[in-house]
């Protein structure tokens, strides 16, 4: 995990990067840099990361091993920031809309979300989202076995993702 890029697709290493966010060496400076974060914490499957950055009032119901379990059936390929909304390092509150894309029984959909957070203590929380805010779920396309893997890693899906 150390010489890989990050997932967040930010295009520097993962231990640069969201790594360092991930097990402590530095705090996220803004409300994208946390959102970076917790996406790829999910990649990873850093649910104790999820949990530790949610709002005081998130905390009390998220279910970690439902998050866990729904983590098992999919797989995530990609994230882009589309907008954000103050969430600066001199910002108390920040909003960032984000597409995350994922393979889910070999069909490739998209995640859109934008997600309030927030300064507790110095560091950025999530609060709540609103899910695909002007789209409805949708199915972007079925991807086969022997297609390069949405992830771009280069490599066929079944030998990638798909495996
Ligand atoms: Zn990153
Ligand atoms: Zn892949």
């Amino acid at each position: 995990m150390t010489t890989t890029k990050c997932p967040c697709g930010s295009g520097i290493l993962m231990r640069d990067c969201c790594g360092a966010i991930l097990d402590g060496r530095t705090k996220a400076e803004t409300a994208e840099a946390m959102m970076r974060a917790r996406y790829t914490a999910h990649v990873v499957g850093d649910f104790d990361f999820v949990a530790n950055t949610h709002a005081a009032e998130v905390k009390k119901t998220y279910n970690k091993s439902a998050a866990q379990a729904q983590a098992e059936t999919m797989q995530w390929v990609g994230l882009e920031i589309m907008e954000t909304v103050e969430g600066g390092a001199g910002d108390d509150e920040g909003v960032v809309t984000f597409g995350a894309r994922f393979m889910q029984d070999g069909v490739l959909n998209m995640h859109r979300e934008r997600s309030n957070f927030r300064r507790e203590n110095g560091v950025w929380v999530y609060v709540d989202g609103k899910i695909n805010p002007q789209i409805e779920p949708r199915r972007i396309e079925k991807v086969g076995r022997n297609a390069p893997c949405p992830c771009g890693s280069g490599k066929k899906y079944k030998k990638c993702c798909g495996a």
